[in-house]
């Protein structure tokens, strides 16, 4: 079954990927404003009243815009992540308690979730959200074909025990932040630096981290979307060449390494 996958935009100030196919959609995180997320879904032939459902990734606000969320609210959009993410984003954020009044937030426990046509599968990531952060894997299955992709945009570190979650992912969507040594010529401060070093994976460890998911996997993903660029410390090229290099080492070079913008569309990623 074919599963269509979109990052509309993925940097410090806004990220949302959405994924469907003709059975739904599903959006991961809402952190973009509401008129460029509209324009985008109309640009892929969708409006919000195909939205089963957006799962936040962790409550920073590069991930839930205000505006969005109030839009999710007028089109009855459910939000849906961890019960510690949602009980954080009650207490921190004006539009939660209106959705949750509205009995659109979906509290779940790390169990997996049918949200559309997708099963999707939850996993806790090491990135500095109060509430907590998770990345999500979704697969639409069948009659024995399926096809999964796995969205990690904020990680801080990665290791073999998050890798099983990227195993034999068709897409995988995954923060590449920064170029170490950009964000240390940058006139960032070290404390900054060293808070941007613990809380996103660089170039390198992305790429590495890429590599162990791979290694562990059947077949090679068909496509790797480079997400949460930083605009001050990376460019789209020195991302795209560092997890070329890995890919090429590993004679996985057939997979297609898709860029991710600000406030542009990435390529339409097809799987399955
Ligand atoms: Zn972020
Ligand atoms: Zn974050």
């Amino acid at each position: 079954m074919t599963i269509h996958l979109q990052v509309f935009g993925s940097t410090s100030s806004g990220n949302c990927t959405t994924v469907w196919n003709e059975r739904g959609a599903v959006m991961v995180d809402c952190g973009l404003g509401v008129r460029y997320t509209t324009r985008c879904l109309d640009a892929v032939g969708l409006d919000w009243s195909q939205i089963d459902g957006v799962l936040l990734t962790h409550t920073h606000r590069d991930h839930a815009n205000t505006y969005t969320l109030q839009c999710m609210l007028r089109h009855g959009v459910k939000l849906m992540g961890h019960v510690d993410t949602l009980s954080s984003f009650l207490r921190e954020h004006p539009v939660a308690a209106a959705l949750d009044r509205a009995g659109l937030l979906v509290p779940f426990n790390g169990a997996s979730l049918v949200v559309g046509p997708f099963e999707v599968a939850s996993f806790a990531v090491p990135h500095d959200a109060p509430g907590g952060s998770h990345g999500y894997a979704l697969r639409h299955e069948q009659a024995g074909n399926g096809a999964t992709v796995a969205v990690a945009t904020d990680l801080g570190q990665a290791d073999g025990e998050l890798a099983l979650h990227f195993r034999d992912a068709d897409a995988i969507v995954l923060e590449s932040n920064h170029d170490v040594g950009m964000l240390r010529a940058s006139r960032r401060p070290p404390w900054l630096q060293k808070r941007i070093r613990g809380a996103h994976l660089s170039n390198d460890e992305s790429a590495s981290f890429l590599a162990e998911a791979i290694g562990i996997s059947r077949k090679a993903p068909g496509a790797i979307a480079l997400a949460h660029i930083s605009r001050e410390c990376n460019t789209n090229a020195l991302a795209h060449q560092c997890t070329a290099g890995r890919l090429a080492e590993l004679g996985a070079d057939e997979c297609e390494i898709v860029a991710t913008h600000k406030s542009r569309p990435s390529k339409i990623i097809t799987v399955g």
